[in-house]
């Protein structure tokens, strides 16, 4: 059976690299949920619109062409996977993705790429908000320290040089403000399975998470 499988968490809880992996084994497409903010925001940081411009932000939604190629996102046909990882996206991205109507307009998108099952969504509302009833539904999360370690060891590879301090305070700041926002708050799904990815290897978490949806019929 084709199963619906979702993976919420915080930044840096290592939900990507563990849903690639996890679809892969399991022969299921992979849809970022996150990237698609990030690209608005990129987008929006482009065109000179405030992250706070709701209407700005909608007007933008409706011009720009944002499509997924073989896994890799494209802005106007553009491949902007790395650039919506840059640090000056993560600055405005929760501030863009906290306005309800940018929000409604993602997750139709989201449902309508989902419909057919067979699918890994990874995100901060995937199995709450998106796809409540999904078969398979998780939650990993790490200590702070270690999310920020991760991240910035990404950024080190990507060129990026910045200091761990200020990673670490921007994903706390990050955190709270997807915690705390009205719609499509971060949170723990209903029936979800919590993973705690601290000091565990991808490898792992892929694999508790493939035995469970294994269990499920996957
Ligand atoms: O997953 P990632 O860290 O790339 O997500 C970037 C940001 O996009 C999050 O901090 C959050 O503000 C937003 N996001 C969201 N809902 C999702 C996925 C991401 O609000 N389903």
């Amino acid at each position: 059976m084709k199963l619906r499988i979702t993976i919420d968490g915080p930044a840096g809880a290592g939900k990507s690299t563990v849903a690639r992996e996890l679809a892969h084994a399991l022969g299921y497409g992979y849809l970022d949920t996150g990237a698609m903010y990030r690209a608005l925001a990129l987008a929006a940081l482009r065109a000179g619109i405030a992250p706070e411009d709701a209407p700005g932000l909608m007007r933008l939604l409706s011009s720009v062409d944002l499509r997924l190629e073989h896994g890799r996102l494209r802005l106007d046909g553009e491949d902007v996977a790395d650039e919506i990882r840059q640090p000056a996206v993560d600055r405005i991205v929760s501030l863009v993705a906290a306005h309800p109507a940018v929000r409604e307009a993602l997750v139709a998108r989201q449902r309508s790429i989902a419909s057919e099952g067979g699918i890994v969504m990874d995100g901060r509302d995937a199995g709450s908000v998106v796809l409540p009833d999904a078969e398979c539904k998780f939650f990993l999360t790490a200590s702070l320290p270690a999310r920020a370690g991760r991240r910035h060891r990404e950024l080190l590879a990507q060129g990026v040089r910045v200091d761990l301090a200020e990673v670490e305070r921007e994903m706390a700041n990050r955190d709270a403000q997807d915690e705390m926002r009205a719609v499509g708050a971060l949170k723990v799904p209903d029936g979800a399975l919590v993973v705690d990815t601290t000091g565990l290897g991808v490898a792992d978490v892929v694999d508790r998470l493939l035995r469970a949806c294994r269990e499920r019929g996957a």
